[in-house]
């Protein structure tokens, strides 16, 4: 498990790295969310996380513990 992951800007498409929390899903590797000050409103916008193969990780409100 890495300790960053790719993070992508919903706005601009700028790249940077996301310090990954405690609560993300363990398997992802990429982070969309608003990331940089310019396209940050002030609202908090709930990252959407992606795997490795590009497959976005919806939230489950159960974890199971399950792979695929
Ligand atoms: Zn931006």
């Amino acid at each position: 498990m890495t300790e960053t992951l790719k993070a992508i800007c919903l706005g601009c498409g700028q790249e940077g790295e996301w310090g990954r929390n405690p609560l993300d899903p363990p398997e992802a590797t990429t982070v969309r969310t608003s990331l940089c000050n310019i396209c940050d409103d002030g609202d908090f916008m709930e990252p959407c996380f992606f795997d490795a193969n590009g497959k976005e990780i919806l939230p489950s409100p159960l974890q199971t513990g399950e792979q695929q």
